[in-house]
């Protein structure tokens, strides 16, 4: 992935939108990307919708960005070799960010496989608005709940470049959140993410 604007980035100007920044404070809440990354089945879109109604029981606006919903839009014209899913984590961090620019707090569940591609998502985002969540289970355990049937379809070949079985996912160093989805109830999980945005809340 070049990470580099080209050449007819030199003729754009950004124009200093009035409000851009400030729509938060109308909402009343700290914008952020709350950015889940783990395997398949792992839990993250199940986790993400949980949150976000838990977001909005307290008032707050959010969004989510899901890895499938982009697939069949947005992103619709990459496959899954490494440049492709590089690209994809690219326009999907474009957006969180325009989404976040209007205040909302952004969920975005998407395996995200490689730590290069995510520290790229966070240097788009902003590291002060950037929450890394790994959403975390052993291969064994995203194996047997495999709610879509894909690991099956890529153990029997059907599926190629499948993150875990026959493509690589580099394990987070230093997530904000480490979620053990093997240990931790749906609501657990829910919980230690609040917790974790209060305790920010608190010390910003
Ligand atoms: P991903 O978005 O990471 O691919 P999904 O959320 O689509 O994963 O699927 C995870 C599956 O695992 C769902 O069927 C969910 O009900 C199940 N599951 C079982 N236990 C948990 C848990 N503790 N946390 C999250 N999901 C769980």
């Amino acid at each position: 992935m070049s990470y580099f604007p080209d050449s007819t980035q030199q003729n754009l100007h950004r124009f200093a939108f009035s409000q851009l920044g400030a729509e938060h404070e109308r909402m009343k809440q700290k914008p952020m990307v709350i950015w889940m990354t783990g395997i398949s089945a792992s839990g993250k879109s199940t986790i993400a919708d949980a949150l976000d109604i838990a977001l909005a029981q307290q008032g707050r606006f959010t969004c989510i960005i899901d890895g499938d919903s982009v697939r069949g839009g947005l992103c619709r014209d990459l496959g899954f070799s490494e440049g492709d899913r590089d690209e994809n984590i690219r326009r999907v961090a474009e957006v969180a960010r325009l989404m976040l620019d209007t205040g909302l707090i952004v969920i975005v569940a998407l395996i995200s496989p490689s730590s290069a591609s995510r520290h790229y998502a966070r240097s788009i985002i902003g590291n002060e608005h950037f929450v890394e969540v790994h959403v975390d289970a052993p291969l064994e355990t995203a194996e047997q709940r495999d709610p879509k049937g894909l690991y099956k379809k890529a153990r029997s070949g059907l599926i190629k470049h499948f993150t875990g079985i026959d493509a690589h996912y580099d394990v987070p160093v230093f997530p904000e959140v480490h979620l053990n989805t093997q240990a931790l109830s749906v609501k657990e999980s829910v919980v230690t993410i609040l917790e974790w945005i209060a305790r920010r809340d608190d010390h910003p």
